[in-house]
């Protein structure tokens, strides 16, 4: 059976590809969230994400709801809940939809289970959304023990969460596997869209690559991982994560929801890839090319790819390192994760990625990470080799793997030591 989920006036899993974004404003800054939650609405945005870190700010995106209805804009507002299960309850009965993990609601599985029931009792009540949302790299240990830390490890997870939902006759559930790595996230995706189709149950998936950078870099690779898995059929809402204003991610997300948009749930066969022709921008020209090419490479089907003869064979070259790079099959450059920022961002996390990445742009083989919050920025780097982590108050964390390194650095020395401690390392390599 495939569920269609209600979210305010927003349906998810009719096939159609919903658009969707998440505010980088402080959400105790109200004026400032209303005004980016207005523009974002505007320029396409079917639901707006917003933070919220505790039960001090579950009062503000309450009063930014009243607000945005106020002004007469019905956007469905997702609460995005990281830890406290009392967060989530919380924002149960005052928005439309709340973003878990509920793996993280107690150290203790058996209280996380007991939590999560009470949590969708009130979702129940209220008529709310779930988004069950699982990111590689911050699975609990209680999974990682069993399947290491693997896309059947975020299939499986999630799959738990699912069964508890089911056993509770609560069904208006979303479920997300996010990674930064686009093999990770497709495989995770496949494996757990054919466990839901086993059980008997399948809900929506919400699509996205976590923490894709900016730019073209992060604009190609969320489109090779994002198209690999509508491109199968699967998926049925989309976040594009840019290390920019939130406004940029919406053309690339609406690209993706015009071409891979279905008719209806089970029509697959009537995905249309747009062929588009005539003059398009260099930007939907770049997303193009990697919806074409990524699922060929990330499925194995081509092991390099070409370019029309009369394109400038410089923008040829750099298009094909960029697409090979973001489905991992040829590394040229430094691999970067950077997170989109958000409210729990304390410092201006967007030049601290530009000057990272302007300063190693020189080296080669590593994965560098530049993370918006000490809560979640550790847990989520993933398989980064090196994290650059903002702590607020102008000071920075660096990490080499999961093991902090340095903590409290200036931020105008950070990333010159960040640097030096690389260099370091590879002499000692060499
Ligand atoms: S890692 Fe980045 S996006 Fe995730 S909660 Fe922290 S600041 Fe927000």
């Amino acid at each position: 059976m495939k569920h269609i989920v209600r979210v305010g006036k927003v349906t998810i899993g009719d096939g159609r590809i919903v658009v969707q974004t998440m505010c980088n404003t402080h959400t105790d800054d109200i004026e400032g969230t209303v005004a980016q939650s207005l523009r974002l609405a505007a320029a396409g945005a079917e639901l707006v994400r917003i933070t919220v870190p505790g039960l001090q700010d579950v009062p503000h995106i309450a009063e930014i709801r009243r607000r945005l209805r106020e002004a007469g804009c019905d956007v469905p507002l997702v609460a995005d809940i990281h830890f406290s299960a009392e967060t989530a309850i919380a924002c149960a009965s005052v928005v439309e939809k709340v973003r878990i993990n509920p793996g993280n609601f107690h150290r203790d599985h058996e209280k996380a289970r007991e939590k999560f029931a009470e949590f969708l009792e009130v979702c129940k009540q209220h008529g709310s959304a779930v988004r069950i949302g699982l990111n590689h790299g911050s699975l609990g240990a209680f999974i990682t023990e069993k399947y290491g830390n693997t896309p059947r490890a975020m299939a499986e997870a999630a799959m738990e969460w699912i069964r508890m939902a089911v056993e509770h006759d609560f069904f208006n559930v979303v479920v997300s596997l996010k990674a930064s790595n686009t093999v990770v996230m497709a495989e995770a995706y496949r494996l757990l869209q054919q466990a839901m189709e086993d059980y008997g149950h399948v809900f929506p998936l919400h699509v996205g690559v976590t923490e894709a950078g900016n730019g073209d870099s992060g604009r190609i690779k969320s489109c090779v991982g994002i198209a690999s898995v509508l491109s199968a059929g699967i998926g049925d809402t989309v976040r594009v994560s840019l290390t920019e204003d939130p406004e940029a991610e919406l053309p690339v997300a609406k690209y993706l929801s015009d071409r891979y948009s279905r008719t209806s749930p089970s029509d697959t066969a009537s995905c249309h890839p747009r062929t588009c022709s005539g003059n398009l921008s260099r930007q939907d020209y770049i997303l193009r090319a990697a919806c074409d090419w990524g699922p060929k490479l990330l499925n194995r089907e081509v092991d390099d790819i070409t370019f029309p003869e009369e394109m400038d064979p410089a923008e040829a070259e750099y298009l094909r390192n960029e697409i090979l790079q973001a489905a991992r099959r040829r590394f040229y450059k430094p691999e970067y994760i950077a997170c989109p920022g958000c409210g729990r961002t304390m410092y201006n996390l967007q030049a601290a990625f530009e000057e990272v990445k302007a300063k190693t742009a020189h080296l080669k083989d590593v994965v560098i990470a530049v993370m918006g919050c000490v809560v979640n920025g550790p847990g989520e780097m993933a398989d980064a080799d090196w994290g650059y982590v903002g702590e607020g108050n102008h000071k920075v964390s660096i990490y080499k793997g999961r093991t902090p390194l340095l903590r409290h650095i200036p931020e105008e020395e950070a990333a010159d030591r960040l640097v030096a401690l690389i260099e370091a390392e590879g002499l000692q390599d060499g």
